[in-house]
């Protein structure tokens, strides 16, 4: 389904209630969560329209897919995520193009962006995917390996480890989304207790952000409730 920039500002205008409810209820300032707007499946033009609408912060998941889009934006500024999984033949230009990765989950694709981010760019921000629910069809690592991993990966020179990221089951209650993303607020804080210092928690899409949000995520990445469904569904 393709949307007029008046749908998408009617979306935008509801995601932003949301967010902003569901931060006072628990207490947190709506200014401490940044809504990533998800672009995959839809043209650069959604993306000048929503950058119009004032969101900054865009999430792609194809490398192949994001490269001409990026590339039709450069004219605004805008600050561009990878959320997909990372392969191996991907990293350099990931490593070139984008100012976080979202979904690291193994050391050997850290140290690949880490030598190929390139020496005029700050460092890149990266977040590990945990698989909180152990799902075979998910990335992520678990939570048990976590610990090694976060302090390899934050010994790399050209990364700055931000924070850790998770994906949800589809289909759960409110009740046990808001366990889970705890799930995921407790490992960042046991990782900080022992001396990290980790300021991101990536966490939420559209069936779930509110939830997220209630339990502490910095960054919700939204697609379908502000895009709407993506072509390729
Ligand atoms: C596609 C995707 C999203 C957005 O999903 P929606 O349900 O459309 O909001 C968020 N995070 C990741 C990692 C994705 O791949």
């Amino acid at each position: 389904m393709l949307m007029g920039p008046q749908n998408l500002a009617v979306h935008l205008q509801l995601v932003r209630e949301q967010v902003a409810a569901a931060a006072t209820a628990a207490g947190r300032s709506v200014d401490s969560v940044t809504l990533l707007a998800v672009s995959k499946g839809h043209p650069a033009s959604a993306v000048r329209a929503a950058h119009a609408l004032g969101l900054r912060d865009f999430g792609e998941s194809y490398e192949q897919e994001a490269r001409p889009k990026m590339a039709e934006l450069r004219d605004i500024d805008l600050t561009w995520h990878f959320i997909g999984r990372v392969q191996a033949n991907k990293t350099r230009p990931i490593a070139a193009e984008f100012a976080w990765v979202h979904a690291v989950d193994r050391l050997k694709t850290a140290a690949r962006l880490s030598q190929q981010r390139p020496y005029h760019a700050p460092a890149l921000n990266v977040c590990i995917q945990v698989n909180v629910a152990a799902e075979a069809s998910k990335g992520g690592i678990g939570p048990d390996e976590l610990p090694e991993l976060a302090a390899a990966i934050a010994r790399l020179p050209r990364l700055a480890l931000r924070g850790l990221m998770c994906m949800l089951p589809d289909g759960e209650p409110v009740e046990r989304q808001r366990e889970w993303f705890a799930t995921l607020r407790g490992l960042l804080q046991s990782l900080n207790a022992r001396g990290a210092k980790l300021d991101t928690l990536s966490m939420g899409m559209s069936g779930d952000y509110a939830a997220a949000v209630m339990e502490g995520a910095t960054i919700v990445r939204v697609g379908t409730a502000l895009f709407g469904a993506r072509p390729a569904d």
